[in-house]
């Protein structure tokens, strides 16, 4: 995340993906990243995941300890997911303005006795048009009447500990929405039938309560990324950062600032940046680059800590003069050693797409 030194850094390298979780108020995206990060910090992994300006990052390593033999660390070498935080109104209007490439791969939560809901249906639309990679994690599988909860325990396992009556009304729950989503063009199956995630969209069925299948949407999701989107993470570390806003927010101590997800380069805290606003672009200059301050550091000061620099894929907050016309889901851009105007150009086109959607 913050390197004293950037000069040493290998300027290639493969950053984390960005996880977006989309769905339906109340059918369990919230529950669901709580129960990751929960599960991680009740493997004794707590240090490791780091909490970012709206995201959480979640390692290799950990992921790996949640979902025990599904992911075996050797097999990869992406660094692990960063999972875009509460996905409320605010970001999921932020996604659809951006045409959803903000997210590399998304998680789109269905309750299983809810089903489709016209939440879902906006959200399957985003993944659509911006032609997003996504699975389904099919949320609350322990509502089903009878389920004998295992917690934490991977899919199949839970599965043959459940009577016959129990597997059949959660398989039906299941096929409906496998059908669901073939109404809307999407040829989906369960994920362990599915043989090439590009054609098809995978139905992960979980429970953010108690954690089953847990195991499996991470192992999916580290997989899909390491198959599909590998050669899409490679981006030059150390060069000019490329963001997108999430929120602007006014902020005690530092007025006007933009929550922005980096996911290509670097950004520094003396660096002059580009940003999308409702009339022209922002030319301005960073005047400060904050993270959330480690829960145990927090006294009286401030909740965020100064960083020098933040390289992709993280999230961070971003204080500069003149912010007030930044808008969510505009894009930012670091100038360092390229050319204003050009920068300007191109912050210009973006925008220029957005309003296009
Ligand atoms: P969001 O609006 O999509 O973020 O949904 P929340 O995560 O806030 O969940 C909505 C409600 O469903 C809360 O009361 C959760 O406790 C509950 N919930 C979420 N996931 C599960 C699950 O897997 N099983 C059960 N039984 N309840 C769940």
């Amino acid at each position: 995340m913050s390197e004293p030194d950037a000069d040493t850094l290998d300027p290639t390298s493969l950053r984390t993906p960005i996880v977006a979780v989309l769905g339906h108020v109340d059918h369990g995206k919230t529950s669901l990243l709580d129960k990751i990060r929960g599960s991680a910090v009740i493997e004794g992994e707590a240090g490791a995941i780091t909490q970012h300006i709206g995201a959480t990052a979640v390692p290799l390593d950990v992921i790996s300890t949640i979902a025990g033999d599904l992911v075996d660390p050797d097999d990869f070498d992406l660094p692990g997911l960063l999972f875009i935080d509460t996905p409320g109104h605010h970001s999921f209007t932020t996604l659809r303005s951006r045409g959803g490439a903000l997210a590399d791969i998304a998680i789109l939560v269905v309750d299983v006795n809810d089903g489709f809901q016209p939440q879902t249906l906006e959200a399957l639309d985003i993944l659509k048009r911006s032609q997003t990679p996504f699975i389904v994690a099919a949320n609350k599988i322990d509502t089903v009447p009878g389920w004998n909860a295992n917690e934490d325990s991977p899919i199949n396992a839970t599965y043959d500990a459940q009577s016959d009556r129990v597997t059949g009304r959660l398989d039906e729950s299941l096929y409906e929405i496998i059908g669901n989503l073939s109404d809307e063009g999407f040829s989906a199956d369960l994920y362990w039938r599915v043989q090439n995630f590009q054609r098809n969209v995978g139905v992960v069925p979980v429970s953010a309560m108690t954690g089953e299948g847990v195991p499996d949407l991470l192992a999916v999701m580290m997989g899909l990324s390491q198959r599909y989107m590998k050669a899409e993470m490679e981006i030059d570390v150390a060069g000019p950062g490329v963001g997108t806003v999430l929120e602007v927010k006014e902020e005690k101590g530092f007025g006007t600032t933009i929550d922005t997800v980096l996911y290509d380069g670097t950004v520094r805290a003396d660096d002059e940046i580009v940003i999308g606003g409702q009339n022209d672009p922002i030319v301005t200059e960073v005047r400060a680059l904050l993270q959330p301050r480690p829960l145990a550091e927090i006294r009286t000061e401030s909740r965020f800590e100064k960083v020098e620099e933040v390289s992709a894929a993280a999230g961070i907050k971003v204080a500069a003069p003149d912010l007030e016309d930044a808008m969510a889901g505009a894009p930012v851009r670091v100038v360092r050693d390229r050319d204003l105007e050009e920068v300007v150009r191109e912050v210009e086109a973006e925008l220029a797409d957005i309003a296009v959607d």
